[in-house]
């Protein structure tokens, strides 16, 4: 049978990962919210240690191969969790990965920039690279062309993975599969869902997820979770990459002007920054649910559902299914301060 989404299946991809993830219900902190909670287990993609990343690099890493390249670039934050995969993607198809940390948080610990994702980058041989700045992707994105250059140069075949949006958002495409993935599993369930909640940083899965229902008639709103720009940069960021992949679909129209909805309300004081709504949302999944998040990325996310549940957008007994998108390894570079909070924190 034919699927709307059957132009996907043109665009080059290498299996990188585990899917279907598993789909769980929350049996413990759905109730606690209120709502009847699904978490779609991104976090369990599989390749040295998951998260969405994984889905978004398998196209990146179809079309570096696709063009013989031997060398992949990425740039990120110190703890990205893109440039950890990407590092572990090359060591498994057998190339070389040079990734670039930008500057883009500040007041950070030690173990910031010695554990978590950069320790497994260092573990995973990647040449590691720095950039003095943490919020101008198109700089950072001549930076790295800068460096192909000289790599071909040297007789290497670079490919660089862009942050900022190009024409053909290949990364979202791996989240246009994972919609597919989610609503199967929920017909299977016999369930359907009211909503859907993620972080939206990139924009990669959370245009893809809403390009990819739309395009296969699930109409639940989607709601994205500010975790790096306010909800006017961010709301115009989605749309943008939304856009470019109805053109990369050939879904012309199908651009979703009016379809995009994210909230700032827990963004405060800023990327890779935490404040009590992101810490109440990691101690309630942990205690409720055994369910760790991370601080930069589905900690917040789970504070702005929460934040949805309280104020209303998300009625009390819907049915939700939350992304968790992974980031785990963040979890011990934020140890510093993570661990004073903890000792304080009441056991429930
Ligand atoms: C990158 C990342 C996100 C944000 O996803 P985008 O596709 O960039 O919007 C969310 N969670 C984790 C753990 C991430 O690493």
């Amino acid at each position: 049978m034919s699927s709307p989404l059957d132009v996907v299946a043109r665009f080059p991809r290498v299996r990188l990962g585990h899917a279907p993830t598993p789909l769980e219900p929350a049996r413990n902190l759905g109730p606690a919210l209120g709502i009847e909670l699904w978490i779609k287990r991104d976090d369990c993609t599989g390749l040295a240690l998951g998260g969405n990343k994984v889905r978004q690099l398998e196209f990146h890493f179809g079309e570096a191969r696709s063009r013989g390249a031997d060398t992949v670039l990425v740039t990120g934050a110190v703890q990205s969790n893109l440039v950890r995969v990407a590092a572990a993607a090359a060591r498994r198809l057998d190339m070389t990965a040079h990734i670039q940390l930008e500057d883009r948080v500040d007041d950070t610990g030690e173990l910031y920039r010695t554990s978590g994702n950069l320790l497994l980058d260092r573990m995973l041989g990647a040449t590691l690279h720095t950039f003095p700045v943490g919020e101008d992707e198109g700089a950072a994105d001549q930076a790295m062309e800068r460096r192909a250059a000289a790599l071909a140069a040297e007789g290497r075949k670079p490919y660089v993975v862009h942050s900022a949006p190009g024409p053909v958002p290949l990364g979202a495409l791996g989240y246009v599969l994972a919609a597919e993935e989610i609503k199967v599993q929920a017909r299977e369930i016999g369930i359907g869902f009211d909503a859907a909640v993620t972080a939206s940083g990139s924009a990669l899965t959370h245009a893809g997820l809403l390009a990819g229902w739309r395009a296969l008639g699930e109409w639940m709103p989607v709601l994205g979770i500010c975790v790096r720009r306010d909800a006017i940069r961010q709301a115009a960021r989605v749309t943008e990459v939304v856009c470019a992949l109805a053109r990369a679909l050939r879904r012309e129209g199908a651009c979703g002007e009016g379809d995009v909805e994210v909230s700032d309300a827990v963004l405060s004081p800023g990327y890779g920054k935490l404040n009590d709504a992101v810490r109440e949302a990691m101690a309630l999944a942990a205690h409720h649910e055994g369910l760790l998040l991370d601080p930069v990325y589905t900690g917040r996310a789970m504070a702005g559902l929460i934040h949805h549940v309280r104020t209303g957008r998300i009625a009390a007994g819907s049915r939700v299914v939350f992304i968790h998108t992974g980031g785990l390894p963040a979890l011990f570079a934020y140890g510093e301060s993570l661990g004073p909070w903890l000792s304080e924190a009441p056991t429930r």
